[in-house]
């Protein structure tokens, strides 16, 4: 990673209302809502509240910026990604700003939010930027004296809803595949943590995208969120969040107009330590997999499990080295953790730890609130967890890592795939027969071998199972956001 240097610690708040038309209007209610920061729990500002007369106007704006004969419309492929190039120049020039506030927003590590979700924000929009003018169709050689083609065109006004754990990575998720194809886009970011995707639209406006290409409404999910899925003319779908709220979007957009939709949701993802592998190594990426964002990821490595012969070894191993973490205030450089999301969160978080230990899991480790003010929980480990148990089955979101024992293949097969989930999963092993029988039995969207939450901008991600619908990332990424139109034209001869 790059030195990195001093965070902001009171980013200036320049934008805190609602973005259509690439203009700044306030709510229809006139009502607002707090935004805080997780580490002292302390409220950063008010923010103005979307609601469904929000959305409402959002809609009309982007399906404007959609018609035909309108400037996006009209604009060469190039041009667009000419300009989601100039965004992520915009990004590159704002991180330090950007990092700063999303550290404020969300509590994640300034050391994260700056040398990882800046670059990938960056990477994204140029990724992206470079498919607008390859979004190619065919032709297609059928009997009889016809010439048929496909034109791959954009779905059209594109709903794209947030959570709180990656801001600014999955708002640039969420847009640069919509934009690189055409659409236009109402994003609704997480209520948690809505100020870095309102500093990026003023810098999409700053970029020069037409108005009413991207509009961004903040608001609270059971209004502004439902109010998007239930839409008519909304015309896709992309959420990201928990699979609750997944299968609630799902059915709303199948009860009002068949809306296209891609989910991204919740897993309990596999890590499983093969006898053969080095410890010291492995005991690292095992915890980077749960400790993470202090477990607030989706593809978390969430179960741990580890051959019966090396079991106590590792588990020595890893009390000691979680230990050795470092939580603490989100902008000192030093902290490799800051707070959980919010009260919310440390509770439920708390909670779970609580049912471990009454579960019959032993507490090697952690388990506390770390400090007196904000959300911080202290790196956790149990051992001796099994599936029955609350934190082997659920999807804690938390820094707590579960180590799981177990004997050979098929008992660790079955028991991966002993869940409703299917995001991710990893197996750290020397053998490549291991290696391969468990990556192609493990049903999963990511299967990582000998490493974990390696992600680029170029490979799908995504889930099987409760854990989603659709791909992101990648090429895959762009099939969700364009209709296949065929077209077949009589010719006088055979061609
Ligand atoms: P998490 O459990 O990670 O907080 P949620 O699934 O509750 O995730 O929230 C993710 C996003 O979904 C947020 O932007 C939230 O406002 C939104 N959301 C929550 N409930 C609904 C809903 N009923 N309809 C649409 N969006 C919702």
């Amino acid at each position: 990673m790059a030195e990195l240097p001093t965070a902001i610690r009171e980013p200036e708040i320049k934008y805190t209302q609602i973005f259509i038309n690439n203009e700044w209007v306030d709510s229809v209610s006139g009502k607002t809502f707090p935004t805080i920061h997780p580490g002292n729990g302390k409220k950063i500002c008010d923010v103005q509240e979307g609601d469904k007369a929000d959305i409402d106007k959002a809609v009309e704006a982007a399906k404007k910026a959609f018609e035909f004969g309108s400037p996006w419309q009209k604009m060469d492929a190039t041009k667009k990604g000419a300009l989601m190039h100039k965004f992520a120049d915009l990004i590159e020039r704002d991180k330090l700003y950007i990092a700063s506030l999303e550290t404020l927003d969300n509590g994640m590590a300034f050391r994260d939010a700056y040398g990882g979700d800046m670059p990938m924000v960056v990477d994204i929009f140029r990724y992206y930027a470079g498919w607008t003018d390859k979004i190619q169709g065919r032709t297609v050689p059928i009997d009889g004296t016809f010439f048929c083609y496909t034109r791959h065109e954009p779905v059209g006004v594109c709903g794209q809803i947030i959570p709180w754990n990656f801001p600014l990575t999955l708002f640039a998720l969420k847009v640069a595949p919509a934009l690189a194809c055409g659409n236009t886009v109402v994003v609704k970011p997480a209520e948690q943590t809505p100020l870095s995707a309102l500093y990026a639209a003023q810098l999409l406006k700053e970029a020069g995208f037409p108005p009413g290409v991207v509009n961004v409404v903040a608001g609270y999910g059971p209004t502004a969120g439902a109010a998007i899925s239930e839409h008519p003319d909304i015309n896709k779908i992309s959420f990201t969040g928990s699979t609750e709220v997944g299968q609630r979007i799902m059915a709303a957009a199948a009860k009002s107009n068949l809306k296209r939709v891609t989910l991204e949701l919740g897993g309990k993802s596999p890590l499983v330590v093969w006898k053969d592998a080095n410890l010291d190594t492995v005991v690292e990426w095992a915890q980077q997999a749960i400790f993470f964002n202090c477990g607030q990821v989706c593809t978390a490595g969430s179960r741990t499990y580890v051959h019966e012969d090396i079991y106590d070894e590792f588990v020595k191993k890893a009390t000691a080295r979680a230990q050795t973490k470092i939580t603490g205030d989100p902008f000192d450089s030093k902290s490799e953790y800051g707070p959980l999301i919010s009260e919310e969160q440390f509770s439920k978080v708390l909670d779970l730890i609580e049912s471990g230990k009454q579960e019959g899991a032993n507490l090697e480790c952690g388990g506390q609130r770390h400090g007196t003010e904000g959300y911080f929980i202290q790196p956790t480990v149990f051992s001796n967890v099994t599936e029955k148990m609350k934190i082997g089955r659920e999807e804690i979101f938390g820094p707590v890592q579960s180590i799981i024992k177990f004997k050979d293949m098929e008992d660790v097969v079955a028991r991966a795939n002993d869940t409703k989930y299917g995001l991710a999963a990893a197996i750290f092993t020397e053998d490549i027969d291991t290696a391969l029988t468990f990556t192609s039995r493990v049903k999963a969207g990511t299967v990582w071998v000998n490493c974990y939450l390696i992600a680029s901008t170029a490979a799908p991600f995504g889930g099987f199972k409760m854990s989603g619908i659709g791909r992101e990332f990648g090429e895959y990424g762009l099939q969700a956001y364009t209709e296949v139109k065929n077209v077949i034209m009589k010719t006088s001869v055979k061609l």
